[in-house]
């Protein structure tokens, strides 16, 4: 018996609506959909977010979500697609097994991206810009 609601999704000790799979991640709707056919992409490994996941798995996860896209544009007739992953609370994560939002668009849909389209201040986009290389210089992620 697992705790996270994915694992069991993984183990299918609960039920989905799968879609497709590799051997590192699945594939399935999600049933409060954003749009038709909205699917979601997991790692089959537990990990809690992307900022977590191992690299296989991450890239696992995004060759079959680009897979899922295109079956949306082939299949369902979308135009586009949105790719989403949230990692942690403050990023309005709710379920704690990393995944990846596949989510058919179509053109002038209502779906907002949620930040406003408006140019930077460029003396904080350098600064933050320092700071991110400031810490790729100190560490390694
Ligand atoms: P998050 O908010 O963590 O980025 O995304 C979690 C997603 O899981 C949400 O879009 C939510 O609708 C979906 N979800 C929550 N419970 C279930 C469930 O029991 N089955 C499926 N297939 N999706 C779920
Ligand atoms: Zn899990």
């Amino acid at each position: 018996m697992y705790s996270c609601l994915f694992c069991q999704i993984v183990a299918k000790e609960i039920p989905s609506y799968p879609i497709a799979e590799t051997e590192r991640a699945i594939a399935f709707m999600d049933i409060f959909p954003a749009a038709p056919g909205h699917a979601l992409v997991i790692p089959r490994r537990h990990s809690a977010d992307a900022l977590e996941a191992a690299s296989e798995d991450l890239t696992a996860c995004m060759t079959l979500a680009a897979s899922v896209g295109r079956a949306a544009i082939a299949g369902l007739g979308a135009d586009g697609v949105t790719f989403q992953s949230l990692a942690r609370p403050a990023a309005g994560q709710t379920v704690f097994h990393s995944h990846i939002h596949v989510i058919p668009r179509h053109d002038g849909d209502q779906f907002a991206v949620p930040w406003p389209s408006m140019p930077g201040d460029v003396t904080e986009i350098e600064a933050q810009a320092e700071r991110l290389r400031n810490a790729f210089s100190n560490a390694e992620f």
